[in-house]
């Protein structure tokens, strides 16, 4: 299984209850209609969203696709040249960054090197009406959160790129905001610590109940982290909805191909009834009974779409609709899984993903270079796209 589809699976259990609760409360921030054009150029067009109270919501994207500036306008770092935003009720449009109940952390951390990480910490809280003793207090409180008590004393140099992490984010939530916006906040650190750090995240946002906006280009991660996510292009949001959502209901091709891997194949509607729809698929040489989407009519051009790890790989042919003949064309081994590039008889090689679950040697395989064997897959894994 690929990693964003084990982050589907596996972790989708809490974006999916998050969300539920989310769409039934009154949203805590509302963007209405923005647009942000820099010259001629629009980096954010008409985009109208909102986010609950307590939510991790992610805008992902990729290089160049406005969400920064979508950020920047929120914490009041940019002006919107259209629309309205508000937070908890307030029309913050027009406000000043310092007058908003909004801090960020910036993709860099942006720490002092030659201040302890007490006193990083303590920066946040420089225009905050408190006593000594209230702020060390709220220093001791922020770093036990980001569990950095025994590090106060070093500077930024003498702990890990996690550490300097976990101090930006204390630093950003001192001042105790209503929302923080995190740009990249993962992005410094190497795989395997970014994969730790994305939970020890989620932790904390429960802990505190800040309401947190994530921007990244980074899908496992978006996926992983949120319990809502958009996916943005060219300035505009082309979905939204839950890590499921958006893997396993993309409304659109772009969605689809951005998140994930997946097969497309041109196809046309035979026949619309009911929860599923059959479509000719000339690659196949055949008909693919697919998940029914509405408005379908009998002679129209459409997208088949189909993630590898949802087709089955057999050496006889397995009873049921949607299994069709091919050959190995390539193989490539990474021990949990194995992707395997299948060539049909019509010259149209797909990609199939295959967990290794179980130990095998190597004449063991499903199958191996060359092999006949059949494809299978259910028809809901089969994805019909309008466009
Ligand atoms: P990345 O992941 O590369 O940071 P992004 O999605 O965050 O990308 P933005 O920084 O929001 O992208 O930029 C969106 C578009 O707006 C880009 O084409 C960028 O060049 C343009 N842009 C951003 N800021 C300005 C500016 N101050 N003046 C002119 N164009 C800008």
């Amino acid at each position: 299984m690929s990693d964003p589809a084990r982050a589907a699976a596996n972790v989708a259990a809490f974006p999916a209850a998050a969300s539920a609760k989310a769409a039934r409360a009154a949203p805590f921030i509302r963007i209405e209609h923005i647009t942000k054009r820099f010259g001629t150029f629009t980096a954010v067009s008409d985009v109208s969203l909102e986010i609950q109270k307590g939510e991790i919501f992610s805008l992902l994207g990729g290089s160049g696709c406005g969400k920064t500036t979508l950020l920047r306008m929120l914490a009041g770092f940019e002006d919107p040249t259209e629309g309205r935003i508000f937070i908890d009720g307030q029309d913050m449009t027009d406000l000043p960054p310092y007058e908003r109940p909004v801090n960020m952390m910036f993709q860099s951390y942006a720490l002092f090197p030659h201040m302890t990480v007490e006193r990083n910490v303590a920066y946040g809280l420089k225009h905050e009406d408190m006593t000594a003793a209230q702020r060390t207090d709220r220093v001791r409180e922020m770093l036990a959160l980001v569990q950095l008590t025994d590090f106060g004393h070093r500077k930024p140099h003498q702990i890990s790129g996690g550490q300097r992490q976990r101090v930006a984010l204390a630093r950003a939530l001192a001042k105790q905001p209503k929302l923080l916006l995190l740009d990249e906040p993962l992005a410094a650190l190497d795989k395997k610590l970014r994969e730790h750090t994305q939970f020890e995240l989620m932790d904390i946002q429960e802990k505190t109940g800040t309401t947190f906006i994530v921007v990244t280009h980074d899908q496992e991660e978006a996926m992983t982290l949120s319990s809502r996510l958009a996916v943005m292009d060219k300035g505009r949001i082309m979905q939204i909805g839950s890590a499921t959502d958006v893997y396993e209901y993309p409304g659109s091709r772009f969605v689809a191909g951005f998140i994930g891997s997946i097969n497309f194949l041109d196809a046309t509607v035979r026949a619309a009834t009911g929860e599923t729809t059959t479509v000719d698929v000339p690659e196949f040489g055949g008909t693919v009974t697919a998940r029914a989407i509405p408005g379908l009519v009998p002679g129209q051009a459409i997208t088949l779409a189909i993630r590898p790890e949802k087709i089955q790989l057999a050496r006889s042919r397995p009873e049921g609709a949607n299994t069709f003949a091919g050959t190995v064309e390539n193989l490539a081994y990474f021990g949990k899984d194995s992707l395997y590039r299948i060539k049909l008889p019509s010259g149209r090689v797909l990609s199939v993903n295959s967990v290794n679950a179980r130990r095998a040697g190597e004449n063991e395989r499903v199958a191996d270079w060359e092999d006949a064997v059949f494809l299978a897959f259910d028809p809901a894994a089969a994805i019909l796209l309008k466009d």
